[in-house]
């Protein structure tokens, strides 16, 4: 059998002629660029998540450095988030001038532990980046009271966690805005790159949108120096063919979710992933963490079972920041994790017997 780790054409074969017929309309109407698509596309998903305004992007990353510009944060502040995400978190915050500040995970959760947030927020803080990784919430009733009490914004990265929920409200709702990225693989996914903010703040999104677009919401009337990070009429017609089907898709991936857990519940050398209390996990990524990992992935790759480590080094290791000097023992969950995790294959299409297989081979490599 082979697995591969994520399986975009299976989902491409069973939406086919919706998603051929939406790009053809694209190029029939010459609606590259903007126009109706993008129009209709941030329409239908700002009132399918729940929110007021959506705001397309050319790509998740863009989206948060749309919003640390706009809430003006740049030199001279400080932006603290979390040890262990993809470096567009923490990279948006440095192309803006100001300095990433790193908080270890939770050992249970992945997510940013808020207990350890108080002691590195000072004068210069101005936001607290979460990161709902893997499609877990971060612990956001926490870092809401946090914010509140030290009058910081909360900007949610909401790329791993498209309809993840704490108790009933949906991430990326919590602060002023949260970003989204429709990047291939994530929950939601165009056929390229795309992305989009989403926020309740009308005044705020519009700010947003004009600096997305040049500074400008009227052809030629630049009010500001802006970027070009629009989202791509493709793109968008593409979205509004998938977006019927996203529940249903993440409904798919919190079965698959069960049934891993299921299987692999008696073997002794791994631990599963576990799901914070009151919340929706929508599981971009089933991730374990396994004695002998290197040699468990080579295992399973001699098997056809593509797996994949998110993330092989955690932020404040990496070359960019080495200026700052993290030691391994500021960042002791995150340091000790690096070795362990493995995620494992993960979307709405898998099935049982292919998760059987996984699981029978993580087994199998126990008992030699
Ligand atoms: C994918 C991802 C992004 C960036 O999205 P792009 O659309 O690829 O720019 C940001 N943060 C996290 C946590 C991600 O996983």
């Amino acid at each position: 059998m082979q697995i591969p780790f994520v399986d975009l054409k299976k989902q491409y074969h069973s939406i086919k002629s919706d998603i051929d017929t939406a790009i053809q309309r694209v190029i029939e109407e010459t609606a590259f660029i903007g126009g109706t698509h993008v129009k209709q596309f941030e329409k239908a998903f700002a009132e399918l998540y729940g929110v007021k305004y959506c705001v397309g992007c050319a790509n998740g990353t863009d989206a948060i450095y749309i919003i640390l510009k706009m809430l003006g944060i740049g030199q001279g502040d400080e932006v603290i988030t979390t040890a262990s995400s993809w470096i567009s978190t923490s990279e948006t915050i440095g192309q803006t001038g100001a300095k990433p500040v790193f908080v270890d995970i939770e050992p249970d959760f992945y997510t940013i532990d808020a207990n350890k947030i108080e002691e590195k927020i000072t004068s210069r803080t101005k936001a607290i980046i979460p990161v709902h990784l893997y499609g877990q919430v971060a612990d956001l009733e926490a870092l809401a009271k946090i914010c509140e009490k030290h009058n910081l914004y909360l900007i949610e990265d909401c790329a791993q966690s498209h309809f993840s929920q704490l108790s009933g409200r949906n991430a990326g709702t919590w602060g002023i805005a949260g970003t989204l990225s429709f990047y291939p693989g994530k929950n939601l996914g165009a056929y390229g790159d795309a992305g989009a903010i989403i926020t309740n703040d009308e005044k705020f999104a519009e700010k947003c949108r004009m600096y997305a677009n040049h500074g400008a919401l009227i052809k030629h009337q630049h009010y500001i120096e802006g970027i070009n990070s629009r989202l791509d009429g493709l793109q968008a017609a593409i979205l509004n063919a998938k977006l019927p089907h996203v529940l249903q898709w993440t409904d798919q991936r919190i079965a698959n979710a069960a049934i891993y857990t299921e299987l692999l519940k008696g073997i002794p050398n791994i631990s599963l992933p576990a799901q914070r209390q009151g919340s929706r996990h929508t599981w971009h990524l089933y991730v374990i963490r396994a004695e002998k990992r290197n040699e468990l992935a080579t295992w399973l790759k001699e098997r056809g079972i593509e797996t994949a480590v998110h993330y092989p080094t955690p932020l404040p290791f990496m070359a960019p920041y080495e200026y700052q000097r993290a030691a391994r023992e500021d960042f002791p969950i995150a340091a000790a994790y690096q070795q362990e995790i493995l995620s494992l294959p993960m979307y709405p299409e898998l099935s049982k017997d292919q998760m059987q297989y996984v699981a029978d081979a993580i087994a199998a490599f126990y008992r030699q």
